[in-house]
């Protein structure tokens, strides 16, 4: 039995947990299964690039749960009415390899990639930031400030894009939010200025400069998402050579984040072993911190199990006929003609 949870069911979901709650959730449940980190069986993503993006298989399991998303990249998408990111996954059974579930991920990205940089934060950022950079402000940039604000405390939005529209959008959709106070910039560098954090969270498909070296400030930490494949980075290198750079799993950064213009001999920490008190996070209050986020399998198993919890809760969901239901399970073919069948066994 396979139940598919659509866009509209994960809407349902955010309605009746409110925002907050469900980022805050995610953000606790990707922080527990980082915590199990050495029970998951892990791999780098499958990717398939062309010259207008990449498309991608995340797969993950653990003794439980098997896992994978479908997602895609695809920087030009918006000029043509679609998403640059679009998903979807299934959280299977690993005992029956049964898909129990299928379901949307297009929504739950952008609310687990934004849990997951608040994650990152909370252990590499200065105590109490309160000023966010937001560089790039197309569909994932609304999540990732209000997890800052509502998980994190951050009170001020200093936004920029090259595409003003996508600015006012944002502005738009911040707008009455408590406690939340926005500005609009002429350029990345204004942005920056004088912010605890910077998250960039660009789409282009090329080695973009985003963040050049005399932009970053003592202590600031930087959360770079947007660069995510081989040829797709944000920070000039000299960003990262004076910073703590922290990845989420090293195999699969080295290839797609922005550490892959650093020579292989180049130190990262991986998230999880700060997590877990292994690796030191933050050196001291002037330390400049990265994390090259580039989205990791696990935090879609994590996201997977909790939309499916809550959406169980809330009695959401639609059994889909995903996998045949057999009366005798080695009668595959009564599915096709049953009727036909009987008759010959007459
Ligand atoms: P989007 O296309 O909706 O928005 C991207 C925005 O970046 C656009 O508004 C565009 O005008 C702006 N932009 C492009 N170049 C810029 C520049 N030089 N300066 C300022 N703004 C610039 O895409 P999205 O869904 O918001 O995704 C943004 C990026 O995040 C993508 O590259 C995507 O691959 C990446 N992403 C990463 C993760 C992760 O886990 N790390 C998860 C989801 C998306």
């Amino acid at each position: 039995m396979t139940t598919l949870l659509t866009t509209q069911d994960i809407a349902r979901i955010i309605a009746a947990y409110g925002l907050p709650e469900v980022l805050l959730r995610l953000e606790t449940a990707i922080t527990a299964d980082f915590l199990r980190w050495q029970e998951f069986d892990k791999t780098a993503r499958v990717a398939s690039h062309s010259a207008h993006g990449v498309i991608e298989l995340m797969p993950i399991a653990d003794a439980s749960h098997y896992a994978f998303k479908y997602v895609n990249g695809h920087p030009g998408n918006t000029r043509a009415g679609l998403p640059t990111v679009m998903a979807f996954g299934v959280l299977a059974d690993v005992a029956t390899g049964n898909p129990q579930w299928l379901s949307e991920l297009t929504l739950t990205t952008a609310m687990r990639t934004a849990a997951t940089s608040v994650m990152a934060a909370r252990a590499l950022a200065r105590p109490s930031p309160r000023t966010m950079a937001l560089i790039g402000n197309g569909a994932q940039s609304e999540f990732q400030a209000l997890a800052f604000h509502h998980l994190l405390g951050v009170r001020h939005i200093r936004a920029y894009d090259v595409d003003a529209a996508a600015t006012d959008k944002l502005q738009r959709h911040l707008r009455g939010v408590p406690g939340l106070t926005f500005t609009a910039h002429a350029s990345t560098a204004e942005a920056v200025r004088g912010s605890d954090i910077v998250t960039t969270v660009t789409a282009d498909k090329r080695n973009a400069t985003i963040l050049t070296a005399e932009m970053i400030e003592p202590g600031m930490h930087l959360n770079a998402v947007g660069g995510d494949c081989p040829g797709k980075t944000e920070l000039q290198p000299a960003v990262l050579a004076s910073a703590q750079v922290f990845v989420e799993f090293e195999p699969q950064s080295r290839i797609e984040g922005d550490v892959q213009q650093m020579p292989a001999d180049f130190a990262v920490t991986e998230l999880w072993r700060v997590l877990a008190g292994q690796a030191r996070g933050r050196r001291d209050a002037q330390a400049v911190t990265v994390f090259d986020s580039v989205g990791f399998a696990l935090e879609d198993y994590a996201a997977l199990r909790l939309m499916a919890q809550l959406a169980r809760g809330l009695g959401l969901g639609r059994v889909v006929d995903l996998i045949p239901t057999l009366v005798d399970p080695k009668d595959l073919f009564a599915q096709i003609a049953p009727k036909k069948a009987h008759a010959l066994a007459a």
